[in-house]
């Protein structure tokens, strides 16, 4: 059975590579009916940062990702640990070191000079077992450390990067339980991801080469090794690796700050070193493909991103965060929502302004119009506003009025050709709209006295004029919908 966990160590906010670590588990254990676990990795009391792990759990859910049994704290579980410890030396895998923190500094310091690689020199390690256990035996503060292999190497076979060989001389003799008594890192893992029954193991790339020692723990343990997958580096958009500080990549920000949505969120982090088999042409997403290559890309749901993922689809090659990818999605989520949760919305963001003298559906057919332009919800009541407000509610952005004008050498007469262009119009529904539209620069130009004008000036004034934004929909679907009084009224009225 497939069984997967997460393991944070709760040392700050969740980011997005913690993000999409979780996510990449969770989305691995559902779609092959398996359990998807939390663990919180708190062993380094150091670095604890208080309330993070309920914070992270929060966070977690808020995406959907509940873990299929009770999430475990390893500070809870620090007797495991020690046992395996005990046992590792007593089978002479691992033994006692009673060096002290400055002999451990003078060593480092010694190599570095000498520009040698830095690492424990091993003294404590021919230590005869019977001194060293008389020693611990009088409660003399030692570590425990791994007795690592010295010759060969140990191959890891990743998943996601194939079989990488590492050379056995460069594995430290890590230490495993600190002497306070609390186990590091890599001691702590092996015993819980045996414990827990992991069968897979899928986390960043920044733990590849820990790996061998996680390895060689297995091995000397007589345990049954998980599958390992090693996720590709998030990088910025110069490559650089993408840094913890960098604002964009805390995931409350994401939402709270930038308000993007969840679903948005979970589709970007999905696709950062992933992508569906046809896609994987594109190479970094994000980037410059086509229209019908992105609709591709969109996943509604994250039922639709569990029945998508393939693990085994997953990219060796850093992965770039382009946030400007984010904000296409989010407009794509957006553009997927209920028209009448979007007007809704839209009325709330614009109170205290009136809008009841719009029916429902007015306001949500004028929400369809523009939904195209809204990438945050937060901004669908004013990307709607002019549909939905008249008379003196009705304001108009003045820079911006100064830039529609500019070259204009009559505004008036263009508005008044308008007026006339579509004033008697038998019907008033899209298509006439846009035969009528076309006749308005000539009769504008004569209206002008002969004044040169180009269909752009002449068709922003006059969208400028009706709805108040200088982009938007169509404008003959602007003015249907509008309606011939509230067009006729805006035209009259020009632009005080
Ligand atoms: N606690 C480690 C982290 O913060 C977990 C690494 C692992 O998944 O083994 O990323």
């Amino acid at each position: 059975a497939v069984r997967v966990r997460y393991a944070p160590s709760p040392t700050g906010s969740l980011h997005l590579g913690g993000l999409r670590t979780a996510l990449y588990n969770y989305l691995f254990a559902k779609g092959a009916d398996g359990a998807f676990l939390l663990r919180i990795e708190d062993t380094d009391q150091k670095r604890l940062v208080h309330g993070a792990a309920e914070q992270l759990e929060r966070t977690l859910a808020r995406f959907g990702m509940v873990p299929d049994e009770p999430v475990q704290m390893q500070s809870q579980r620090l007797d495991l640990y020690g046992r395996a410890a005990e046992e590792l030396v007593r089978d002479g895998h691992a033994y006692p070191c009673f060096c002290s923190a400055e002999r451990l500094d003078a060593v480092r310091q010694r190599q570095a000079r000498g520009g040698s690689r830095t690492a424990y020199d091993r003294k404590c390690r021919s230590l005869a077992p019977e001194e060293a256990a008389a020693r611990v035996a009088h409660g003399e503060a030692h570590t425990v450390r791994l007795k690592a292999p010295l010759e060969g190497a140990t191959l890891v076979r990743d998943g996601i990067r194939g079989v990488v060989s590492f050379p056995n001389n460069m594995m430290d003799d890590q230490v495993l339980q600190k002497s306070d008594g609390f186990p590091t890192y890599h001691l702590a893992s092996v015993v819980d991801d045996h414990d827990m029954d992991i069968s897979h193991v899928i986390r960043g790339d920044e733990w590849l080469s820990s790996t061998p020692k996680h390895l060689t723990l297995y091995e000397m343990m007589g345990w049954r090794t998980p599958k390992f997958f090693h996720l590709p580096l998030l990088l910025n958009k110069d490559h650089s690796k993408l840094s913890k500080r960098n604002s964009d990549a805390s995931v409350e920000a994401l939402l709270e700050a930038s308000g993007y949505e969840i679903p948005a969120i979970t589709n970007f982090v999905a696709l950062l070193g992933w992508s569906p088999a046809h896609q994987a042409h594109l190479g970094h997403l994000g980037g410059d493909q086509d229209a019908d290559g992105q609709q591709d890309l969109v996943y509604p749901t994250m039922d639709s991103l569990v029945r998508a993922f393939d693990l085994s689809k997953c990219s060796r090659k850093g992965a770039v965060v382009d946030m400007d990818f984010l904000h296409f999605l989010n407009g794509q989520h957006i553009r997927r929502m209920d028209r009448a949760l979007l007007a809704r919305l839209a009325r709330q963001q614009l109170a205290p302004l009136d809008t009841s003298a719009f029916p429902d559906d007015y306001v949500e057919q004028a929400v369809s119009l523009v939904v195209e332009r809204v990438f945050h919800l937060s901004d669908v009541g004013e990307t709607v506003r002019h549909f939905v407000t008249d008379g003196a509610d009705w304001e108009r952005d003045a820079t911006a009025t100064t830039a529609v004008l500019a070259g204009h050498p009559d505004p008036a007469a263009v508005l008044r050709a308008a007026s006339r262009a579509l004033g008697d119009l038998k019907s008033w529904d899209a298509a006439t709209l846009k035969t009528a539209l076309r006749g308005v620069r000539t009769a504008a130009q004569a209206e002008a006295g002969g004044a040169e004008l180009s269909v752009q000036q002449v068709m922003l004034l006059v969208r400028w004029a009706t709805t108040g934004a200088t982009k938007g929909p169509q404008l003959a679907d602007a003015l249907a919908l509008l309606g011939r009084r509230r067009v006729m009224d805006r035209l009259a009225q020009g632009l005080q």
